[in-house]
C-alpha cells in the first residue's frame, strides 16, 4: 500500500509499504479521509518532537520512520479476531488507544491511560491507504454524513472535550481567545453544550467572521485595547470562564486577568515556552486553572460526528482535499501558517 512515512524534518515520503493485518480486537480500514494536524506540522518543521523516530516509544515500542495521520475515517474491510464491526461500515477513528483496565481508564479518563498511545503520533497511523485500528477506538459514521465532514470528527472530539473541561453552564459569560482551527472546534463544542454568552478574541478578519457565523455572541479584535473591550462586553469583574486557545505567549496572563473571582481559566493552546503567571492574584481571587488533553474516545467521538451532521462546520473549516502525494506541499502550507482551516488527504485517489 501507499503511505506517508515521516523520516525527519521536511522529509515525509510516500512509500510502498506492507499492508497491515488486523490483530485481535482490531479492524482493518480502507482510509477515506485523513486530516493534517498542527502536531504533524510542528514535527515537519522542526521535529521529531512527537514522532518516535530517534527514541523508542515506551508503550508501542516503535522506533524509526513512521506512518503519520491521527485524524482519519475509513471503511472496515476486514475484522481481526474477536472484532464485530461489520465489513463495509464507515467509521471515524479516535486515534487514542487506552488499555481499559488501569485506574485512570476505570475513572473514565481514558486519555490519561497509563498505557496510552496515539495512532499516527506514537505508532503507524492513517495517512495511508490502509490502517489497522483497535475496534474500541472507532465510532460509526452516521448514514449520509459526507466523508469531508466525518473527516473532522477527531479534532472536533478534542474541541468537545475541551469545552466539557471548561465546565461552562447556561447563562455563563465565556471568553474564547484564539479562533484558529482549534479555537473553532472548541467554539462548536461550547455551543453544543451550553447556552453561553460567548466573546471571541482574535485578529480581525476571516477567523472572527467565521466565529461570528458559528455563533459567537460578539467578536473583539485582538490588540492593545482587546482586554478593555472584552471587560466592557462581559462586565466587571470579568468572565465566568476564559478559554485560552491561541497558545500565544502572554495570553494565559491575559486570560487570568479577564476571569472573575472564583472563575475558571481553561488552557487549550500549547505555548512553545514556559509561561509566567501571577499566582498571587490567582490565589487571592480563588481562580481555577484548568487544562485539557486530547479527548475521551467513548464520550466525545460519537457526539462529534452528530455535531458535524447538524452544523456548517465543514463548510466553514475545510481548507481542501488532496491526494496522498501532495502531503509535503500541504505540510509546508500548514507549517508556514498559510492555512486557516483543516486540510484533508484522500488516499483513495492518486
Ligand atoms: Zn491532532
Ligand atoms: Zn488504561
Amino acid at each position: 500500500m501507499r503511505a506517508a512515512v515521516y523520516h525527519g524534518p521536511h522529509d515525509v515520503r510516500v512509500e510502498e509499504v506492507p499492508t497491515p493485518r488486523p490483530g485481535e480486537g482490531e479492524v482493518l480500514l480502507r482510509v477515506v479521509r485523513s486530516g493534517m494536524c498542527g502536531t504533524d506540522a510542528t514535527d515537519w518543521k522542526a521535529g521529531p518532537k512527537t514522532f518516535p523516530v530517534n527514541r523508542r516509544h515506551p508503550v508501542t515500542g516503535h522506533q524509526g520512520p513512521m506512518i503519520i495521520g491521527h485524524e482519519f475515517i475509513g471503511e472496515v474491510i476486514e475484522q481481526g479476531e474477536g472484532a464485530t464491526t461489520p465489513v463495509g461500515t464507515v467509521v471515524a477513528s479516535g486515534a487514542g488507544v487506552s488499555c481499559g483496565r488501569c485506574d485512570r481508564c476505570l475513572q473514565g479518563r481514558t486519555n490519561l491511560c497509563r498505557r496510552y498511545y496515539t495512532l499516527g503520533l506514537n505508532t503507524a497511523g492513517g495517512m495511508a491507504e490502509f490502517v489497522a485500528v483497535p475496534e474500541s477506538t472507532v465510532a460509526v459514521v452516521p448514514d449520509g454524513l459526507p466523508p469531508d465532514a466525518a473527516g473532522l470528527a477527531q479534532p472536533l472530539a478534542v474541541g468537545l472535550h475541551a469545552a466539557r473541561r471548561a465546565g461552562a453552564r447556561d447563562g455563563d459569560r465565556v471568553v474564547l481567545i484564539g479562533a484558529g482551527a482549534i479555537g473553532t472546534f472548541v467554539l462548536a463544542g461550547l455551543r453544543s453544550l451550553a447556552d453561553v454568552d460567548l466573546t471571541v478574541v482574535d485578529f480581525a478578519g476571516p477567523r472572527l467572521e467565521r466565529a461570528e457565523r458559528l455563533g459567537a455572541t460578539r467578536c473583539v479584535d485582538a490588540g492593545p485595547e482587546a482586554a478593555a473591550k472584552v471587560m466592557a462586553a462581559v462586565g466587571a469583574p470579568g468572565a465566568d470562564v476564559v478559554i485560552e486557545a491561541s497558545g500565544a505567549p502572554g495570553q494565559l496572563t491575559v486570560a487570568i486577568g479577564l476571569t472573575r473571582p472564583g472563575g475558571t481559566i481553561l488552557q487549550v493552546g500549547l505555548p512553545a515556552q514556559p509561561q509566567e503567571i501571577d499566582v498571587w492574584s490567582m490565589v487571592m481571587q480563588e481562580k481555577t486553572l484548568q487544562t485539557t488533553l486530547a479527548h475521551v474516545c467513548g464520550e466525545d467521538l460519537a457526539p462529534a460526528l452528530d455535531l458535524l451532521a447538524t452544523t456548517s462546520l465543514v463548510e466553514e473549516l475545510l481548507d481542501g482535499v488532496h491526494p496522498l502525494e501532495a502531503i509535503g506541499e500541504q505540510l509546508d502550507r500548514l507549517a508556514s501558517g498559510q492555512v486557516e482551516g483543516k486540510i484533508l488527504i484522500d488516499p483513495t485517489v492518486t
